[in-house]
């Protein structure tokens, strides 16, 4: 029997509103917002002796993730690029969920200042051994005097825990006239339409949102980000997602 996890929350993450059932899998329920429409399982934060990274650590388990390295910084190298129409140099960047800093190693290459923060102990480790700059932590729990002029969020907003903790740490993280890109999936493709149920995207507890960009835009929003762009990523990328950069509203069209 599928059941919704008893420490599951059932309030709407984006927007606060009440939720009902949508879909069981893998002995979760996924629960649709009646207003906006997200789709999640908002669990409620582990205890501190309990917390860890929601990705296995084992490096074995990110084969795919580590042969995908040279797709990875050429990634960061296109993003890197495609910001440089908002920024009249490369400034001060932060990757949220970095993993092993492969992204981020492409915005270097376009001589951003950037740094990380990742999860997960032996990515992080492996970043570090690159000589890159990636602290272990979740962005729920990171704090920093910093002020960043790009925050990217590359296919990791729909595994946090605190989505709205989240993006009010990194609000503040970001400079009054900063930017952040996010990439992740799009609960309204074409492909997820398609798949429906068996779309590849629904897999809890490892994913445990669904965004479509009307609720992604209005969470942001609350933040005092707006849209900006939005594209999908280059073929090389295997899976199609939606990709959104954002800016504050103080930043003038
Ligand atoms: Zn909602």
């Amino acid at each position: 029997m599928t059941v919704t996890p008893a420490h599951a929350i059932k309030t709407c993450p984006v927007c606060n509103s009440t939720t009902q059932n949508f879909l069981d899998i893998n002995h979760y329920t996924i629960r649709r917002c009646r207003v906006c429409a997200h789709q999640f399982i908002q669990l409620e934060p582990r205890p501190e002796s309990v917390k860890k990274s929601p990705l296995p650590e084992p490096a074995e388990d990110y084969g795919d993730y580590f042969r995908e390295a040279k797709f990875l910084k050429l990634k960061g190298q296109h993003y890197a690029q495609l910001m440089s129409r908002y920024f009249k140099r490369p400034g001060r960047m932060l990757d949220v969920g970095s993993a092993a800093g492969f992204v981020l190693q492409g915005f270097i290459d376009r001589d951003w200042k950037a740094s990380g923060i990742e999860p997960n102990a032996h990515l992080a480790e492996q970043a570090q051994t690159s000589g890159l700059r990636v602290v272990q932590d979740t962005l729920e729990d990171f704090r920093t005097t910093e002020k960043y002029d790009l925050i990217t969020f590359i296919q990791v907003i729909a595994h946090f825990t605190q989505v709205q903790e989240a993006f009010r740490i990194a609000a503040e993280a970001t400079q009054s006239k900063g930017f952040w890109l996010i990439e992740t999936g799009n609960r309204d493709s074409l492909k997820a339409q398609l798949w429906g149920e068996n779309w590849q995207a629904y897999h809890p507890p490892s994913t445990l949102h669904w965004f479509s960009p009307k609720d992604l835009k209005r969470l942001a929003s609350q933040y005092g980000f707006q849209e900006v762009a939005r594209g999908k990523p280059h073929q090389w990328v295997n899976v199609a997602h939606a990709k959104f950069s954002l800016r504050q509203k103080k930043v003038l069209y």
